[in-house]
């Protein structure tokens, strides 16, 4: 037995410092790097991992470097690991049974016949796991060795690491019942069948030198999962009694991350017969004292795994002691939550002005903080006091910083009274907008158009100076003559200029904004292969100069119809940013909203008539505790409607939402006041329809009939069917016409179709009224 080290992280980033793992599978995908190439890659970067966390001070043979690879997901590898995959990838597994690369990248990404699992985010971040589907009839057996295999290539270069593996509770929590499931069955009733095979892994990985594992069990934090907080406890309580109980086994770290440990599963884990746990103190308190800490080491997740800030390690520092005083057998330091969040490097920056680097810390910045409060939990406070009093001087230096409070951006902000909040009643903006003269069931698109390899080309030659300004915008304006004339041809009614412009929705306004910076190495990963660069709101945010008006106005110039402006919302552009973390989020996002609603205006002055603010993210940032839920959508919806309620009577304000999950959100979707909101309804086969219908919705709404994330061609038959059904559940006056979202990652020829066939769908029923 060996005692678990002082200091850990929770997990790492997988992609590489400069995306090599991106580079490699998307090889392999392409059919251009076999797959011992690719295999090759891999364990090199989880050898350059490892040297680089032993650099930065964890322990080369004391299991305090975790193994977090993953060629694609955590979520997968843990599905892969216990045999459950859905029966229609049966036949891509090796000939002894066990599931390869070939087998896990179908599931992830599915092939010609086959569909993928489907994806979701991953409790309130931005990354998104894969979702697996669990039966009745699953069966459940050991069949990956990856875990293992990864355990024994550490060894051989003499580091011990403690592997990291999706815990059996929250595998099972994060599962859907598979299609053709008996209903209300539950996929964590299967809990019991599926911990033989941990018991198996835990062995296999005991027998490959491990000395201890890391089972993640972020679900006993949530309140937002279909299985209650007091359900999930109980299969906690029976999993680690299992497991625990193991006789060949490594010493098992249970890491709840990501929010305050239910009270519940809190009294489950210091009972169970393991060996650790890591509580996040970051985004949740030191837990009460409970019996059964005795026996157990406390990992006390006190570093942010999911902001980009150097903190104030003194607070961090006491809440160890606060830890300690619990009583457990001894006190560690960790991470709250991996590290997969957060970019790699500070010191990779070289464009970041350095003080504000001096304030930031990055994936390797962390790794040394924790290491900083190893030392100290070791050696005592004295020995580190150094350390300490420089975090606590950067954070006095960004207080008082320019820019992080500007004198202009502060008073407006104070002086809001309710009118600012308000467009006023909705008949006579109705009224109003009838100017419009929009034809019953308008048509419209979400807003981007594919961005062709041209447009990406010469924006990365513009970005490298190859490219003068003026002919990049040449190219810009070039595509939006043909977008625009695109639609004309089609017989769009509300027409988009295509945002050639963007090469992100959020980071293009954070480049446009001050209080923001852009980073160049800063990638995080959002989904297998797909990372993005954040940008970070370190001050107060502004609006310098007018961002989307030219190109908006430019668009509607040429042409008589309506051009839609379009903007990122308030909550989306901190959703998908690092923000700052020395104010409430409502501040930040009311000086968001400031510069948008100044945008709205000067759009409106331009002469464009229809103006749509995205909040794709809006279901994303709400919390996991129910307890928190109302003051996050008071918030939220209050920073929408700050930016928007400017707008003239005439000027119609859409609004688009990235997911059809309606219910949850249903009454703050009502209250952004939009006048047209667009969904993404086409998955789900028009269930969220009958929500729409029966929650009372009143305003404009376009469910998604053309599901874009896949470049089948809807027939004009089955968008008539989505539509009848819609106009047969809400007042057709009300009903747009719509792809679910941006159609940014489709090409040209499957677009042209598509949209042709929605606008001949929707002139179809039309002429049936
Ligand atoms: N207007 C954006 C686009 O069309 C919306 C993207 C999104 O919803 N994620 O690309
Ligand atoms: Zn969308």
């Amino acid at each position: 037995m060996t005692a678990f080290p002082a200091g850990t992280i929770l997990g790492y980033p997988r992609i590489g410092r400069r995306r090599e793992l991106k580079r490699a599978v998307e090889a392999h995908w392409a059919g251009t790097l076999d797959e011992a190439a690719l295999e090759h890659t891999a364990a090199e970067l989880r050898r350059a991992t490892r040297e680089r966390l032993a650099a930065l001070g964890l322990g080369r043979d004391d299991s305090s470097i975790p193994e977090s690879f993953s060629y694609y997901d955590q979520v997968l590898d843990a599905a892969a690991a216990v045999g459950a995959l859905p029966a229609r990838f049966a036949d891509l597994r090796e000939a002894d049974g066990s599931i390869g690369l070939r087998a896990y990248f179908a599931a992830a990404r599915g092939d010609a016949e086959r569909t993928p699992l489907e994806m979701t985010k991953w409790f309130d971040t931005n990354y998104h796991y894969l979702v697996p589907e669990i039966a009745p009839e699953t069966v459940f057996a050991l069949s990956s060795h990856r875990f293992a295999q990864q355990v024994a290539e550490a060894r051989a270069d003499g580091v011990v690491t403690r592997p990291v593996v999706v815990g059996p509770v929250t595998l099972l929590a994060l599962s859907k019942p598979a299609d053709g499931a008996p209903e209300g069955f539950v996929p964590l009733s299967r809990i019991d069948d599926l911990l033989p095979v941990y018991v198996e892994l835990l062995a296999a990985l005991r027998a490959a030198g491990a000395e201890w594992v890391q089972l993640d069990e972020p679900a006993l934090v949530s309140e937002s999962l279909e299985v209650a907080p007091a359900d999930l406890a109980a299969a906690a309580e029976r999993a680690y009694a299992v497991l625990g109980g193991a006789h060949h086994r490594p010493q098992i770290e249970v890491a709840a991350g990501y929010a305050q440990l239910s009270e519940e599963s809190w009294r489950a884990l210091a009972a169970a017969p393991i060996d650790a746990i890591a509580v996040d103190l970051t985004r949740g308190e030191v837990p009460i004292p409970v019996s059964g800490l005795a026996s157990k080491t406390l990992i006390g997740g006190v570093v942010e795994g999911r902001n980009v800030w150097r903190g104030d390690l003194a607070a961090a520092w006491e809440k160890l002691e606060r830890l300690k005083a619990l009583g457990a057998a001894s006190t560690a330091v960790g991470t709250s939550t991996s590290l997969q969040h957060v970019p790699h490097d500070v010191d990779d920056e070289p464009d970041l002005d350095v003080r504000l680097k001096s304030w930031l810390a990055f994936a390797d910045q962390k790794v040394g903080q924790v290491a900083v409060l190893a030392r100290g939990l070791v050696d005592g406070r004295a020995s580190i006091e150094a350390e300490l009093a420089a975090a606590t001087a950067a954070l006095a230096d960004r207080a008082a910083a320019d820019g992080v409070h500007d004198g202009a951006v502060r008073p407006r902000a104070a002086s809001l009274d309710a009118a600012a909040f308000d467009r006023g009643p909705q008949d006579e903006r109705d009224a109003a907008q009838e100017a419009l003269g929009l034809p019953l069931l308008p048509t419209t698109t979400i807003g981007s158009f594919p961005q062709t390899a041209d447009i990406r080309r010469a924006r990365a030659a513009h970005d490298r100076g190859e490219l003068s300004t003026s002919d990049y915008e040449d190219v810009l304006r070039l595509e939006i003559t043909s977008v625009i004339g695109l639609q004309e041809e089609l017989g769009v009614d509300v027409l988009v200029h295509g945002e050639p412009e963007r090469n992100d929705m959020v980071q293009y306004f954070a480049e446009n904004l001050d209080g923001f910076a852009v980073t160049r190495n800063g990638w995080v990963q959002s989904y297998g292969s797909r990372a993005t660069r954040p940008s970070i709101l370190w001050g107060d945010v502004s609006r310098p100069a007018p961002i989307t008006v030219r190109w908006a106005q430019f668009a509607q110039a040429l042409t008589e119809k309506p051009v839609k402006g379009m903007l990122t919302g308030p909550v989306t552009i901190l959703a998908w940013s690092f923000v700052r973390d020395d104010q409430p989020l409502a501040t930040t996002a009311n000086q968001v909203a400031l510069a948008l609603r100044d945008e709205i205006g000067d759009l409106e002055e331009a002469g464009i008539r229809i103006i749509q603010v995205d909040e794709p993210a809006l279901r994303e940032l709400l919390p996991l505790k129910k307890g928190d839920q109302p003051a996050y959508l008071d918030w939220s919806v209050a920073s929408f409607r700050l930016a928007t309620a400017g707008a003239d009577a005439a000027t119609q304000v859409h609004t688009h939402l990235c997911y059809s999950e309606f219910g949850v959100v249903i009454d703050a979707i009502a209250a952004l006041d939009a006048d047209v909101t667009s969904i993404e309804a086409a998955r789900s086969r028009g269930e969220v329809i009958a929500d729409i219908a029966e929650s009372g919705f009143s305003r404009g709404i376009g469910p998604g009939v053309y599901d874009i994330h896949s470049p089948r061609v809807p027939q004009v038959d089955e968008i008539v069917d989505l539509l009848e059904q819609a106009v047969n559940s809400i007042p057709v006056r009300r009903v747009w016409v719509n792809p679910d979202c941006g159609l940014k990652t489709r090409a040209y020829p499957e677009t042209v179709a598509a949209l042709g066939n929605l606008v001949a769908a929707a002139e179809r029923v039309r002429e049936g009224r």
